[in-house]
């Protein structure tokens, strides 16, 4: 194939663009998988799990504290019933043994309740404690969370601007360049990442394979406008060290020998 030496150049041009597609995708793919947005929604996560037990756990010592609240009360009531029906002097002797006994057995199971009213008021207390440092926390991870999350869409905005100027730029140049060179340049992009790569001395600027002096006869023998491919990668080989259009004046014939 021919094509101006002029317009296979814009094929770097256009491979520059198509590379930093490229990277923006992967920037792109790379924001997805942030391991810092990861962490946070994780901590956020616990700690939300956390304050959730803690909640859970101050509601069944609620519900503890106000069963052994009743039965306080019920022993009280049932003290004071015994005390009244003592100091009625109604009761016979017998009877009064018993009252007696009673009175001793629910002052001991008073004593027994209390302190498992107090007991379960530390644990409340302590547990109080911490939930509140803990919605603290939560507060906190929210906000790093909100942080993160607002970088990122930043980060995404800009990225998204890029790739609608990039691929801007990618059209202009596809009018730019002859159809059939870029049906070529398009043909081996979707084979592979690099289509076109610049000739740097005797090395291919895709796959950095450097040419034996042999292979560089024909590429040194070649008419300017003869697309060039490589043949390791099979990408178009653009040659950056020759004059850009075919020469026309003496002066320029001189200056294309110094470099075939
Ligand atoms: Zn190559």
């Amino acid at each position: 194939m021919k094509a101006d030496l002029f317009d296979q150049r814009r094929l770097l041009e256009l491979q520059a663009v198509d590379t930093q597609l490229t990277q923006l995708e992967q920037r792109r793919r790379k924001l997805d998988a942030d391991p810092a947005l990861a962490t946070a929604t994780q901590r956020l996560r616990g700690l939300g799990d956390k304050a959730a037990h803690l909640s859970g756990d101050l509601a069944d010592l609620d519900r503890d504290i106000e069963r052994v609240e009743r039965e306080v009360e019920l022993v009280t009531r049932r003290a004071e019933g015994d005390r009244t029906r003592m100091a009625s002097g109604a009761a016979t002797a017998k009877e009064l043994e018993g009252l007696q006994s009673e009175l001793e057995s629910l002052a001991r199971r008073q004593g027994t309740l209390e302190d498992d009213q107090l007991e379960l008021m530390e644990r409340r207390e302590s547990v109080e404690t911490e939930l509140e440092t803990t919605r603290g926390q939560v507060e906190q991870a929210r906000e790093a969370l909100a942080r993160i999350e607002a970088d990122r869409d930043r980060t995404i905005a800009q990225i998204d601007a890029e790739t609608d100027d990039a691929g801007s730029t990618r059209e202009a140049l596809k009018i730019a360049v002859p159809d059939r060179l870029v049906e070529l340049y398009e043909r081996i992009h979707a084979r592979q990442p690099i289509a076109a790569a610049e000739l740097v001395g005797r090395r291919c600027g895709s796959c950095r394979i450097e040419k034996s002096p042999a292979d560089m006869i024909p590429i040194k023998a070649a008419p300017i406008d003869e697309v060039l491919r490589c043949e390791e990668c099979g990408c178009v080989l653009i040659r950056t060290e020759l004059p850009q259009s075919k020469p026309t004046t003496l002066a320029s014939e001189e200056e294309l020998k110094k470099y075939t």
